[in-house]
């Protein structure tokens, strides 16, 4: 009788939030639908797609767009199905079976389930009592493990918070040999970026998404920035159309527009800040949350009694987050956020 092996025999296939809610701040997903113009120039580009043929496998023109965005060199750009998509080919591709990986914990969970996968042996460095990650400490593990690869979030996903440029350039620096994937997924709302300092670095790989600034998670793509030898590998190991046609027109029209791609991150700053402020004002009053100071649009709360918290809000028909012991909740629109902050308020009475 055929049995499935050890790695995958308790794996559970991902479980989405239920449509039933009539608030979805649980995604981190962008709440602003594209503008109208955008939308037909849209619609004229996807007429235009050759459905009979495969896609480009490079996604060159794509890759341009990204790469002029960012001011990067087009060779150091590559596209993937979503960011997910390419922490998976980095895995799987930089580790070998057996190798060390390490997550600063805790951290996006999707990091230790690929590595799994592949088969490498998981480093958990766990993050300072106040959820920021102690360099130092990250330094001695990495090299006393022989860590072949350090993957975190920065902003991070759950936690909201970030770590200053100069002390990735610390990392990068102490840590030659060993490759740092920066996942840069919430970096759009902050300004720690290292995109502009990656030719300094051979050990540098910066993730990118579309899924959440850019307001396009449903075409699902993401984007890897490195050195063109570390592009070039990822481009050999990922499977060869991965990103499909459609997504790549669409990718191509959303990215040369920066002038609105600015204004929409202005409002979801916007938003992430009420939201934030709102939440802050209501710490105050309870007395025990603890509002994280972040960078994302999301905030994320430590509160006892977190789970009461969560039915509370999934009961009045608000998704939102519980965790690794930490509340998050998307920033929304402003009857949205209106919405958390009453129910929030009605949940400490
Ligand atoms: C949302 C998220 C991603 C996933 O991005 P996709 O492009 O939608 O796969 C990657 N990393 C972090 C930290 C995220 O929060």
């Amino acid at each position: 009788m055929y049995s499935l092996n050890d790695k995958i025999k308790n794996l559970q296939p991902y479980e989405p939030v239920e449509e039933n809610y009539r608030i979805r701040l649980d995604a981190n997903e962008s709440f602003l639908a594209l503008p109208e113009g955008m939308i037909s120039e849209i619609g004229t580009e996807l007429k235009n797609v050759v459905l009979n043929r495969y896609p480009d496998p490079t996604a060159r023109e794509l890759c341009k767009a990204f790469a002029e965005l960012y001011a990067l060199p087009v060779e150091c750009v590559v596209a993937g199905n979503g960011s997910d998509e390419l922490i998976s080919v980095i895995m799987s591709g930089f580790l070998k079976k057996g190798e060390k990986y390490a997550t600063l914990e805790p951290d996006f969970s999707m990091y230790s389930f690929y590595g799994n996968i592949c088969e490498a042996e998981h480093i958990r460095i766990e993050k300072n009592a106040d959820l920021q990650i102690d360099i130092d400490t990250s330094i001695n593990l990495c090299k006393n493990n022989d860590v072949k690869l350090l993957i975190f979030s920065n902003p991070c996903n759950p936690t909201s918070l970030g770590v200053s440029k100069a002390e990735v350039k610390k990392l990068l620096l102490a840590l030659p040999e060993t490759l740092i994937a920066l996942d840069e997924a919430y970096m759009e709302f902050w300004h720690e970026s290292m995109v502009d300092e990656l030719s300094n670095y051979s050990n540098l790989i910066i993730l990118k998404t579309c899924s959440k600034a850019f307001g396009l998670a449903g075409i699902r793509l993401g984007f890897a920035a490195s050195s063109k030898q570390i592009i070039d590998a990822i481009k050999a190991v990922k499977s060869p159309y991965n990103v499909n046609s459609l997504t790549q027109a669409v990718g191509r029209v959303v990215l040369s527009h920066k002038d609105e791609i600015s204004k929409a991150i202005g409002k979801l700053l916007a938003s992430a800040n009420e939201l934030h402020d709102g939440m802050i004002k209501l710490a105050e009053k309870s007395g025990t949350w603890k509002i994280l100071d972040g960078h994302t649009n999301f905030v994320s709360v430590l509160m006892p009694n977190a789970e009461n918290f969560l039915s509370y809000m999934q009961s009045s028909g608000v998704s939102i987050r519980y965790t690794c012991g930490l509340i998050r909740i998307t920033c929304g629109t402003a009857e949205e956020n209106k919405e958390v902050l009453r129910l929030a308020e009605e949940y400490l009475a």
